[in-house]
């Protein structure tokens, strides 16, 4: 039976971590701060939003949350990014997404200031993890895949990895920090168009799947011993379930777990390290405001 590495465990201990460099940073009057725009009230952002700043709150970083309602303009959500880019006090700031379809989405994210692109969406990090340089802020859920193999001691140097999903926000990124000198993967990446993609996955000795559909992965697609880090949330109905539904990830976790060596749960895997690496995002993005101002 395959290892089940502890997402949980691991944020934990990450933002234990966190708190104690915060207490520090204090001691010289620096408070990280994070500032997080909602605009709407779509209900699953706003508990996104919530825990966030409930993760803020616990490790001693300043949390704000501006507002909006789904009529925002993009002028007047322009105006916003701009006062915080200009906010000594915010370090970081996030822009929940998704926006109202009437907001250009793109332009809203390239509007926050680099250096407080606590997400890492911004075309700037994006182009800085492209070439490695660790001034990138990495988005949270992809920095929080790379720290789970670290912490869990698994090696990617000379390693096959291969990636299921080409997003912006978790593969791609990955696959630019995987081949970066440091990680020295070899990286096979799949997406729809992949005509198959299990001859790929079967050669993976570590498989990350980050798409969206429940039961894509199953146990003949995985190479025995493989690490398989499931990126994936859904929610599927289940009349057992309090809520009458239940989060599964998209690899077959329980027949996947036979073949496996070690493989993370959903939930309880990747999901937890994403608010972990956003603190972590945010004490790096004060850090380097800290040692800019100097
Ligand atoms: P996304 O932007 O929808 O990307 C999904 C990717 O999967 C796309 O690149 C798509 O390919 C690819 N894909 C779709 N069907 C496929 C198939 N049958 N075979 C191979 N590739 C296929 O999603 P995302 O934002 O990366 O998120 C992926 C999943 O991770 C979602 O379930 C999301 O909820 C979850 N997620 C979890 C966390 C966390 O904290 N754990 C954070 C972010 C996302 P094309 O590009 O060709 O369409």
């Amino acid at each position: 039976m395959a290892r089940i590495i502890d997402g949980a465990a691991i944020s934990r201990a990450i933002r234990a971590e966190v708190a104690a460099d915060v207490a520090r940073m204090a001691e010289r009057g620096l408070v990280p701060g994070l500032a997080v725009v909602l605009v709407g009230n779509d209900p699953a952002s706003a508990v996104y939003v919530r825990s966030k700043a409930r993760a803020c709150e616990r490790v001693g970083i300043r949390s704000r949350q501006i507002d909006l309602p789904s009529s925002v303009t993009q002028r007047e959500l322009f105006a916003i990014i701009d006062e915080l880019n200009a906010d000594p006090t915010v370090h970081g700031i996030l822009v929940q997404l998704p926006l109202p379809a009437h907001v250009d989405s793109k332009a809203v994210l390239e509007r926050v200031d680099p250096a407080k692109d606590v997400d890492g969406f911004h075309p700037l990090n994006a182009g800085l993890a492209f070439i490695g340089d660790p001034r990138a802020l990495v988005p949270a859920t992809t920095a929080g895949i790379l720290e789970l193999l670290r912490r869990e001691g698994v090696p990617t140097h000379g390693r096959h990895v291969v990636v299921v999903g080409r997003s912006l926000i978790v593969s791609k990124p990955l696959v630019s920090l995987l081949v970066a000198p440091g990680s020295n993967a070899t990286v096979t990446m799949c997406h729809r168009h992949t005509p198959d993609i299990a001859p790929h996955t079967r050669m993976a000795d570590i498989l990350v799947v980050a798409v969206g559909k429940p039961g894509l992965v199953t146990a003949d697609m995985v190479k025995p011993g493989a690490v398989v880090v499931d990126v994936g949330i859904s929610r599927v109905p289940d009349p057992d379930a309090p809520r009458g539904h239940r989060i599964v990830g998209d690899v077959d976790f329980d027949a996947v777990s036979e073949v496996a060596g070690a493989i993370t749960p959903v939930p309880g895997g990747v999901g937890p390290m994403t608010i972990a690496m956003l603190l972590v995002n945010t004490v790096k993005a004060a850090l380097a405001a800290e040692a800019g101002a100097d």
